[in-house]
């Protein structure tokens, strides 16, 4: 089976880019896609970014006991499904899970051999900075997820692995070494 690993941290904190600068250094490691009911943002494409549900196909596949793990966050629901984590051909790849924190929460209790990392940002103003600056959601939304975040960032102790994302590039280094020495180096 390939190995789990679950990258977690608050909205804004920059998980997503250190992902896809990690893929283009290491293009075998493989990103869960996961559910939610949230709306696409502008650009955002079905089965390519999310698999965008509505309530009631999520919870469909809840009673179906479809996810690996779920919760709902900032009026959402968001899941990863168990097909996501078994794929044809991953071998004993990397499968990558950017989830938030309920969710790495279940994922610790049912794959205690889940490597988990937690992103953190440099300070509270930086989140703050990031998600105004990056425009994708309104003044309410930030907000809320600016509420979520402070409890998140608490969590961070719960984790080994925590890496600051202050720097991104040194953030993605880091990410790298803890992912191949998961795999003993054997990665490329
Ligand atoms: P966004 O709406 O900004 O894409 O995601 C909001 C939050 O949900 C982020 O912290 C993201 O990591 C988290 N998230 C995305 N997919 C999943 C998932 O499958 N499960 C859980 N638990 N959280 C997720």
């Amino acid at each position: 089976m390939a190995h789990v690993i679950v990258i977690t941290g608050p909205s804004g904190v920059g998980k997503g880019t250190v992902i896809r600068l990690l893929r283009e250094r290491i293009p075998s490691v493989r990103l869960s896609i996961s559910a939610t009911t949230r709306q696409p943002r502008p650009g955002e494409r079905d089965r390519v970014d999310y698999h965008f549900l509505t309530a009631e196909q999520f919870d469909a596949l809840v009673s179906e006991a479809a996810f690996a793990e779920h919760a709902r966050y900032a009026g959402h629901q968001y899941g990863t499904l168990l097909s996501e984590l078994e794929r044809e051909g991953d071998g004993d790849g990397v499968v990558m899970l950017e989830i938030e924190l309920q969710g790495a929460r279940q994922i610790r209790e049912s794959m205690p051999e889940a490597l988990q990392v937690f992103i953190a940002p440099p300070s509270f103003e930086t989140l703050r900075e990031r998600l105004v600056g990056r425009g994708t959601d309104s003044a309410q939304t930030i907000d809320e997820r600016l509420s979520v975040a402070r409890d998140e960032l608490e969590a961070q102790n719960e984790f080994s692995e925590v890496i600051v994302n202050d720097r991104v590039g040194d953030a993605v280094d880091a990410l790298e070494a803890l992912v191949q020495s998961q795999l003993g180096g054997a990665v490329d």
